[in-house]
């Protein structure tokens, strides 16, 4: 189906099914069916118009990219108040965790995308070998095609468009897909992207479990996803179908390792900050501490101390405190504290979805709130002996998204970072490393697969190309490699090969 036609069919359905306007004149709406078309019809048709987009060329113009990236740095400065009020709603964020957890990332990726654009898309010369030493030989960065991008919801704005604008950037077309968890935010994406964005390259999908499988039926180029490990699985089962390659960027149980030799003082505040900013709901927040025995109460004291610093006496009174997000998560919260040793807080309210910060000491490893990543404002503690076992204990589970260690020792923490694995480290505080455009962002094994962030991000929605061109002369060179063989030409033909030019002649 060409774009004329997808777009005339998909007008045609959209008017007569009265749901919300958006990307492409649809915006797929939570689970309905309408006259014979039902939710399959429409992400097909969506899709299939996406494609029939992309194969117009539109996206291989570098103007044409940074128009875009533009269009979506007006969106987010323009729009900043109705995302505020959504976030707020979503997650009761005040403005500041707006503006520095949602929106600074974005904005910073796109002026880094646009001012590095022509230096990421430039030919990559590489060392050649005698036999294409006459030869251009460079990686073509190119556009993978359609991508479908799954976003989370604990910063529904920041996780689902950072990618986006990698994915612009290297030239992709894009199927969007929010979580319906945010749903405010979901919904104001739905309306104003295509109002910014070109309709039919930037499609914008709201749904839910449904209409998600139906998405990942679709044939795609690549699949970008963040959420749950366990949907992260249901995600490359999926793709595996359509052989698509997927980047994961998932969660886990991210240890929190306090050395006895560290400034206690400064430990605690900064763990106090990366646990409980966003209520909890942080993909690398430290999500347990270890810590030795003889420490224990001090880590409780001065968490607390700080906590009442940051959120005063009642945190449910404070603005800078956040909510769970639904009754789902809260009941699922709470329950990990079913039996637990609370040092601090433990307070919440249901109808107001709210759980204080909360400390749990001298935790059983094979307790509850062990067993699962907690995502939330809890806080447990598991006293281990040495930092021998520290290693040990975080070896024996999945490799986690983040880790933290806070010690004055340099040998220590090099042991720490040699002898651990995780998707990323900070030592001394908690989350710095996912602010750093310049590393990759991502995990290993079950807290991931792939990584973004400024380059990184351009180069998983582009496909590193191997170019060689040749010009049709020196014909008598090649001699050697044609029948008949003989033990001459194949002495050179091998002496040829083994031979590396080492330079980057063009
Ligand atoms: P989730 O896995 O429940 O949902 C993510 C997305 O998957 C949503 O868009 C949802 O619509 C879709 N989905 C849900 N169930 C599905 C199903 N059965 N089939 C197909 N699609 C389905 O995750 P979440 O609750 O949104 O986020 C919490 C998790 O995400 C935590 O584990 C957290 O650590 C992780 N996370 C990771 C990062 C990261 O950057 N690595 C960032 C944020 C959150």
């Amino acid at each position: 189906m060409d774009i004329k036609s997808c777009t005339q069919a998909l007008r045609k359905q959209s008017a007569c099914s009265g749901i919300v306007q958006s990307s492409l004149g649809i915006g797929v709406a939570a689970s309905f069916s309408v006259r014979g078309w039902d939710i399959m019809d429409q992400i097909s048709l969506v899709v299939s118009s996406a494609r029939a987009a992309y194969n117009q060329g539109k996206t291989r113009s570098l103007e044409f990219r940074v128009q875009q990236l533009k269009a979506l740095e007006r969106m987010i400065t323009e729009r900043k108040e109705e995302f505020s009020l959504a976030l707020k709603k979503d997650l009761h964020k005040n403005a500041f965790a707006v503006e520095v957890f949602e929106m600074a990332g974005i904005l910073n990726e796109i002026t880094l995308a646009i001012n590095k654009l022509p230096e990421w898309t430039a030919p990559e010369y590489v060392s050649k070998s005698m036999m294409t030493l006459m030869d251009t030989v460079y990686i073509h960065q190119e556009p993978l095609g359609v991508v479908l991008i799954i976003g989370a919801w604990n910063y529904p704005l920041a996780l689902t468009i950072q990618p986006l604008v990698g994915a612009i950037a290297a030239g992709n077309a894009v199927v969007l897909k929010p979580s319906e968890v945010s749903w405010n935010t979901a919904q104001l994406l739905a309306e104003l992207l295509p109002q910014y964005l070109d309709k039919d390259l930037y499609p914008v999908i709201n749904g839910a479990v449904e209409e998600t499988t139906e998405l990942l039926k679709q044939q795609f180029d690549h699949i970008f996803f963040t959420g749950s490990t366990s949907i992260g699985r249901i995600v490359m089962e999926a793709a595996a179908k359509h052989l698509t390659p997927v980047t994961l960027e998932l969660g886990g149980k991210s240890p929190c390792y306090v050395d006895t030799d560290c400034d206690l003082d400064v430990a605690c505040r900064r763990i106090a900050w990366g646990r409980f900013s966003n209520c909890g709901q942080t993909c690398i927040a430290p999500d347990y501490i270890l810590c030795d025995k003889s420490i224990q109460d001090a880590v409780v004291k001065k968490i607390s101390t700080y906590l009442s610093e940051f959120y005063g006496a009642d945190p449910q009174k404070s603005p800078d405190y956040g909510r769970i997000v639904n009754q789902r998560h809260f009941k699922r919260l709470m329950s990990l504290l079913e039996g637990a040793d609370v040092a601090y807080g433990g307070q919440s309210d249901e109808e107001n979805l709210y759980i204080a910060p909360t400390i749990v000491r001298d935790t059983d490893p094979d307790s509850k709130i062990m067993q699962e990543e907690i995502f939330g404002p809890l806080l447990p503690i598991v006293t281990v002996g040495s930092a021998d076992e520290a290693i040990s204990f975080i070896n024996k589970r999945d490799k986690p998204l983040a880790f933290y260690v806070f010690s004055h020792s340099k040998k220590l923490i090099k042991r720490m970072i040699a002898e651990t694995s995780s998707g990323g480290v900070t030592v001394n505080d908690c989350m710095i490393h996912y602010t750093v455009d310049t590393l990759p962002f991502g995990g290993v094994g079950k807290s991931g697969t792939g990584a973004y962030h400024g380059k990184c991000t351009f180069e998983t929605f582009s496909h590193r190309r191997a170019c060689v061109v040749r010009s049709l002369g020196f014909e008598k060179m090649n001699n050697v490699r044609y029948a008949p063989a003989t033990d001459s030409k194949q002495k050179m033909t091998l002496w040829v090969m083994n031979k590396r030019g080492g330079c980057t002649v063009m």
